[in-house]
């Protein structure tokens, strides 16, 4: 098993990360041949999801989604201490991780499919932990 970390400074308060290529770069850094990768974000709000690259909208309507199913200060009790509890709920909806097939050294993903980071509490920095679990190089 090898791991290793990048960060990346979101822009908006909420938002979707595209953060595939940075995933590529940690696979060959680890020299990652055949196996599995995992994906996990060391944040209460923040998620990562995998869906569609090619259409921008994709992430928008998630974002406007999760945002009528839970809306900002609807009486949470966590709004008392630091005012954000649908970021909260919203990251454990989307989850801290993914998992992805290794092939060759690079990740298997569909043609419409990419990697994000989900900030639901931004702009911030932001941690993404990279472990590969198989065969090196
Ligand atoms: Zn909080």
């Amino acid at each position: 098993m090898r791991s290793t970390e990048f960060s990346v400074r979101t822009r908006q308060e909420e938002e979707f990360v595209d953060i595939t290529e940075e995933v590529r770069r940690a696979l060959r850094s680890l020299k990652a041949d055949n196996g599995i990768c995992h994906v996990f974000v060391p944040h209460a709000t923040a998620a990562v999801a995998i869906n569609e690259n090619a259409d921008p909208n994709i992430g928008r309507d998630i974002l406007w989604a999760l945002d009528k199913a839970v809306p900002k200060h609807a009486g949470y009790r966590h709004d008392r201490i630091d005012n954000n509890a649908a970021a909260h709920i919203k990251a454990s909806i989307i989850g801290p991780s993914e998992s992805v097939p290794v092939r060759e050294g690079d990740i298997v993903l569909g043609t419409w499919q990419d990697i994000f980071l989900c900030d639901f509490d931004g702009p911030r920095e932001r941690r993404i932990i990279v472990t590969f679990v198989g065969e090196t190089e």
